[in-house]
């Protein structure tokens, strides 16, 4: 394939100064170093992690300034590094930015492939300019293969939510048969939650509120729904279910409440996985209980590129869908607007060549 012609300029949304002015304007193409590769962005996923770093939300996350955020980004090889084998890339290859733009690749997380754990992570769109432009760096190693015949505009959020979520699911250890209780299951992540755990054939009990949301889980599979608003006693309806309590709780939920009922659902031996982030909480944990009980809480966020390839396969097989809706790069700050009300349905995308 002839290389393309790459401009000097492109198309980026860009902040100076946390809760600055999002700007939509012109700047400088990046050079790929040596081990990246240069991405001709053609979607971009919007994520609340986005809004929430342009609001300054995670003052310890460090952000590098002026930022271009964005995570999920879907599109076409534009150029490689010197260092980059054809093995490896390929001009015209189609390829995703995903959270994880760079990983040491030396220290002890990172040799035993665990790179979400690496100390020293570049992300994309906190340490690094991210998605929103039309196009971007990524380490050649970060990078995501997609398929030949992949949809560019709805792959992105599978390479953040999609991620999450899986990830997530694998880290609660459930195996084919076992029941697993999603709370938040009708919102973006847990509604892809639902669908993975089905695909991996666990059973699924869903939590959200409302007969509109319960339809909906079910439709993606889940087996059960609770209505948390009408349930007047949640762990004990799902002991009810499962015969002696879930085997894993996965609690994408902003709800500190919810989490801390998870301990309380899963089965002696069970496992609560922690992905969604309420500000300034904490889960408390009855010792005796836990102990004797043997629970596991564990922590889990993004992949590393085996669980992503993993991820993007699910959702290449049409065994996981994301729902979207495509609007212009140009028209992120609406979009932001739309999140911060909670009007938003199904993912966003940016379409970065308007
Ligand atoms: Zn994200
Ligand atoms: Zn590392």
């Amino acid at each position: 394939m002839s290389a393309p012609t790459i401009p000097e300029t492109q198309k980026a949304i860009v902040f100076e100064t946390c809760n600055g002015p999002l700007l939509y304007k012109d700047i400088a193409v990046p050079k790929p170093q040596a081990n990246e590769i240069l991405v001709n962005i053609k979607y971009s996923g919007v994520c609340h992690s986005d809004l929430h770093t342009w609001k300054n939300d995670w003052p310890a996350v460090p952000l590098k300034l002026p930022l271009v955020c964005g995570h999920e980004g879907a599109g076409v090889v534009a150029a490689v590094g010197a260092n980059v084998s054809p093995d490896q890339w390929k001009v015209g290859d189609l390829a995703g930015i995903k959270l994880i733009n760079k990983a040491c690749l030396s220290c002890e997380n990172c040799q035993q492939g665990e790179e979400p754990a690496c100390g020293k992570l570049i992300l994309s769109g906190f340490q690094t300019d991210g998605t929103f432009q039309q196009y971007g760096t990524v380490d050649a190693f970060q990078a995501t293969k997609l398929p030949a015949d992949i949809d560019l505009s709805s792959v992105g959020p599978i390479l953040c939510a999609g991620i999450t979520v899986y990830k997530g699911l694998k880290t609660s250890g459930a195996k084919p048969g076992q029941w697993v209780v999603i709370s938040g299951a009708a919102g973006g992540l847990g509604s892809l939650a639902v669908q993975y755990a089905r695909a991996l054939g666990l059973r699924v009990i869903a939590i959200d509120g409302g007969d509109e949301r319960g339809d909906f889980v079910k439709n993606l599979g889940a087996e059960e729904f609770i209505d948390f608003r009408k349930c007047q006693d949640i762990a004990k309806e799902i002991h009810r279910i499962t015969d002696g309590g879930a085997h894993a709780a996965l609690n994408v939920s902003t709800s500190e409440a919810a989490i801390q009922q998870s301990v309380d659902f899963v089965r002696n031996r069970g496992t609560v996985v922690l992905i969604g982030l309420p500000a300034d909480s904490k889960v408390c944990l009855p010792i005796l209980e836990t102990v004797c009980r043997q629970i596991s809480v564990k922590g889990s966020y993004v992949g590393n590129n085996w669980d992503t390839n993993e991820a993007i396969d699910f959702f290449a097989r049409g065994l996981v869908k994301c729902p979207i809706k495509i609007v212009g790069l140009s028209e992120l700050e609406s979009v932001f607007k739309l999140m911060e009300e909670g009007k938003t349905i199904g993912r966003y995308v940016l379409d970065t060549s308007k």
